[in-house]
């Protein structure tokens, strides 16, 4: 009897999917009291220009505080939020986050350009860009401190469009980061036909920098991270964009990146993700001040 009404139950109702379905449901209510109630939060990862040998400026990055699951990572709720149908909700309270922090720095005479994610989905359309002018005139952030980071998802998802949002930021004086390259499914096709301000090369390449591949390590061994690593910067800058490292976590990794001509670099080595404060602290440390150690920077928020 039991056997029989699993089976038909399996016909008409499938357990898995009404799981994902209230799971997704608790997770919209859930976000949007966070929203409400300022569970959301930004903290900053310095971004250290190799030529200036300072911070030049940031990146902003999601953190949930959840009253029961405790600390959330962005990686795991913000694909969630966007099933849901709320990136743009999302989108909108993170940029107007970010500007209010800008805002806030230049009151305090600091310039601080901070690049801030947006989701890929948001570029079919043209809300994204729509976004972010609506979070530019509210605030007043001149349009120069603000940098978009988008991965290349949004070619895959639709060329066209994401080709007019990256003209249209530009018409808005904002500037452009392709994120995670690298990674993905990448074609170096759409290359010829976009032009970004910055491209950031994916953690991955680099955390093997230095390590060859019969497994000997020191600044002797090039490995093929280390041949991967040039010629996507040699590209990068043929086509007039700026390099920046992602998740340079050792001395090492840095001297490569600053042999082979990398203009930034972020990481823990550099500093981690940390609250406005911390972050203020450090830019405006003096020069040789802000020389990153491997230990002692920062804490993760
Ligand atoms: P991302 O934009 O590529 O951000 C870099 C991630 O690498 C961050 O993880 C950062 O904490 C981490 N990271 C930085 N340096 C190091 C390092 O030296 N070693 C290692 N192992 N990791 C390092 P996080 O904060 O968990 O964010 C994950 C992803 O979530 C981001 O990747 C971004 O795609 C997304 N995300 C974060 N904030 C937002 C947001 O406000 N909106 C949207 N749409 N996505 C966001
Ligand atoms: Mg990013
Ligand atoms: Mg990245
Ligand atoms: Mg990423």
């Amino acid at each position: 009897r039991a056997k029989a009404d699993g089976r038909s139950r399996s016909v008409l109702f499938d357990p898995a999917m009404e799981e994902l379905r209230r799971n997704q449901r608790m997770l919209e209510e859930d976000l949007r009291e966070a929203l409400e109630r300022d569970q959301l939060t930004l903290v900053y990862q310095p971004k250290f220009g190799l030529l200036a040998d300072r911070m030049t400026g940031c990146e902003a990055l999601l953190r949930w505080h959840h009253p029961i699951h405790g600390a959330m990572n962005p990686g795991r709720f913000v694909p969630a939020a966007e099933e849901a149908g709320m990136a743009a909700t999302l989108t909108r309270n993170v940029l107007g986050m970010v500007c209010r922090q800008i805002r806030d720095w230049q009151a305090r005479g600091l310039e601080v350009p901070v690049a801030v994610n947006i989701s890929a989905s948001l570029f079919a359309t043209d809300q994204a860009v729509q976004l972010v002018r609506e979070a530019l005139m509210v605030s007043g952030v001149p349009p120069r401190l603000l940098q978009v980071e988008l991965t290349e998802q949004v070619f895959i998802r639709s060329a066209d469009a994401a080709r007019a949002a990256l003209h249209s930021l530009h018409e808005l004086g904002v500037s452009v980061a392709l994120d995670d390259f690298g990674t993905g499914y990448s074609s170096l096709g759409y290359l010829q036909h976009l032009d970004f301000d910055v491209l950031k090369i994916d953690q991955g390449f680099i955390q093997n920098l230095g390590i060859r591949d019969d497994g000997a390590q020191g600044n002797g061994a090039r490995g093929n991270s280390l041949w991967i690593v040039e010629t996507i910067l040699r590209l990068a800058h043929g086509l007039g964009a700026e390099v920046v490292a992602e998740g340079v976590e050792t001395p090492e990794q840095l001297h490569l990146l600053r042999e082979i001509g990398c203009d930034a670099a972020q990481g823990y080595l550099l500093g981690r993700p940390m609250p406005a404060e911390a972050f203020a602290t450090l830019f405006t440390a003096p020069v040789g001040g802000a020389v990153p150690h491997a230990e002692g920077r920062a804490q993760d928020a």
